[in-house]
């Protein structure tokens, strides 16, 4: 596994409003899930106005970026991708074709009309809780000589206001059921670009996931900044832990797996490591970010835990789910972490086993408490810990795939493989599977996991009466 730094594939758009002309949308998206959900229900507000996915700008008559300001790496890319946006609505405008240029997710959010003015060609600027005004902004737009800027959070709940009907998924789904962050960790810009901590509540997000499992899905992985700290209005009257909603999700016909991320190890409750044991559509896979494994460097982050907590939740889970796959978030270089505090990262790595992880440089970022601290790590200090770090991860990773070679386990069929006469699919520890033979996309097919590849896993069908590891169980 490695950082998630560059474009994301474009999320599959909604067909066209029958009657509309067509016209056509390319939206290119960056950083997290959350943001290619976002990206998702951006296509079907837009489908009723006429527009069609594409993935070429010079064919696109509204291009969308939907930006991570995450680290600085992730900003800069933007506004390189503006540069040649800008040349491609010149070139389209000599042919008489007017091309929108908005800029959408957390950029727009943290930069708002600084974005305007580094690149006047932009028309749009809109945060993340602004999308569901989008029809409005395109037409204000078209009119308007100036850029149209929407960076507030509204009062109105963004997700009342998107449509109803989504897209077809295919049989992996995205629900954002949680949204924002209140923790401020030191380094990190979400409280500031996402705002504050928001549940859906459960009804809206059952409603939801029945509606994708009728499309199509057959894995929903519900999302959040902080997922486990999802805390919803049931109709009862009550508010429902995540463990909660996951137990009624499963209920829900066609679906045969659940995932949920990003989680906190603070918000990991009873119940909810339970729930890991006792719902067998919850899939044997956590990303639980730790990011040290340094008490003093927890401290400086704000993380609100030491490193002992998540070691012992790490032995709760894997009693509660022994074949449970752990992965996480590392920050090395934090401003303040010395060679000692690195070394308990290694240590607490070394002792937890990762199936996979993704690890980063700690980027300053305007704004949070750690960029202005004067203690930096030298950058080819943090260069040499992160080498290091990530050399020990991905021999665990590595160990973590061969180790699953010879076992017959549940593989969902999510495509057609990269060659021909083979089919893709994803194993319930989320490696990609490759498989010589057929099935229909979203069945749920046993194979015998054969080798393991740098990228993914081979396999070959298991003969029907074959029992996996999962109907073993069961
Ligand atoms: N809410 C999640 C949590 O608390 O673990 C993390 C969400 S954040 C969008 C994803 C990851 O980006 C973090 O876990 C962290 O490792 C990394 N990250 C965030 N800010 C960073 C920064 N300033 N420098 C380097 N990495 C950063
Ligand atoms: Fe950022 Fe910390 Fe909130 Fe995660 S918990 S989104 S790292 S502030």
């Amino acid at each position: 596994m490695s950082s998630s730094t560059g474009p994301v594939p474009a999320a599959t758009p909604a067909l066209p409003g029958a009657g509309k002309p067509a016209r056509k949308l390319l939206i290119r998206t960056w950083g997290c899930q959350m943001n290619v959900y976002d990206s998702g229900r951006m296509a079907d507000i837009l489908a009723p106005l006429g527009y069609a996915p594409t993935e070429s700008a010079e064919e696109a008559d509204m291009v969308i970026l939907n930006t991570c300001h995450i680290r600085e790496k992730a900003s800069e890319k933007v506004f390189s991708d503006l540069g040649r946006l800008r040349e491609t609505k010149k070139a389209r405008a000599a042919e008489g074709r007017q091309t929108v240029i908005a800029v959408a997710g957390c950029v727009a959010q943290a930069e708002g009309a600084e974005i305007t003015a580094r690149a006047p060609w932009v028309d749009i600027v809109l945060g993340p809780q602004t999308y569901h005004r989008l029809p409005e902004m395109v037409a204000r737009a078209s009119r308007a000589a100036g850029a149209v800027i929407e960076t507030d959070f509204p009062a109105e709940d963004k997700f009342d206001h998107l449509p109803e009907a989504r897209a077809t998924q295919g049989p992996v789904a995205f629900l954002t059921i949680q949204e924002g962050c209140d923790k401020f960790c030191s380094f990190c810009v979400v409280p500031y670009t996402r705002g504050a901590e928001f549940s859906r509540p459960a009804a809206a997000v059952l409603a939801e996931a029945r509606q994708l499992a009728a499309g199509g899905a057959r894995e929903i992985a519900l999302l959040g900044q902080n997922v486990n700290a999802w805390a919803g209005a049931s109709q009862d009257g009550g508010t429902w832990r995540l463990a909660r909603l996951l137990r009624e999700l499963a209920e829900i016909p066609g679906v045969a797996r659940l995932r949920y991320t990003t989680s906190h190890p603070r918000d990991m409750d009873d119940d909810l490591i339970a729930a890991h044991g006792e719902i067998p559509a919850l899939m044997p896979y956590l990303h639980l970010p730790v990011q040290s494994g340094s008490d003093r460097v927890l401290a400086a982050m704000n993380r609100g835990h030491k490193a002992d907590l998540y070691l012992r939740l790490a032995d709760r889970l894997r009693e509660a789910r022994p074949d449970l796959a752990l992965t996480s978030d590392f920050i090395v270089g934090h401003p303040g972490e010395t060679a000692a505090d690195f070394d308990a990262t290694m240590r607490l790595v070394e002792r937890v086993g990762f199936a996979g992880a993704y690890s980063f440089k700690y980027s300053a970022r305007p704004g949070t408490p750690a960029a202005g601290q004067p203690n930096a790590v030298p950058e080819a200090e943090k260069d040499a810990r992160l080498q290091a770090l990530q050399s020990v991860l991905r021999a665990q990773q590595d160990g973590f795939n061969r180790a699953c070679v010879g076992r017959v386990v549940d593989v969902l069929v999510t495509g057609t493989g990269r060659h021909p006469g083979q089919v893709a699919g994803r194993s319930p520890w989320l490696q990609p599977v490759h498989a010589t033979g057929a099935a229909p996309v979203g069945a749920v097919v046993p194979m015998t996991l054969r080798a393991a590849l740098p990228n993914s896993l081979s396999a070959t069908m298991a003969s029907p009466c074959q029992e996996t590891e999962e109907s073993a169980a069961a």
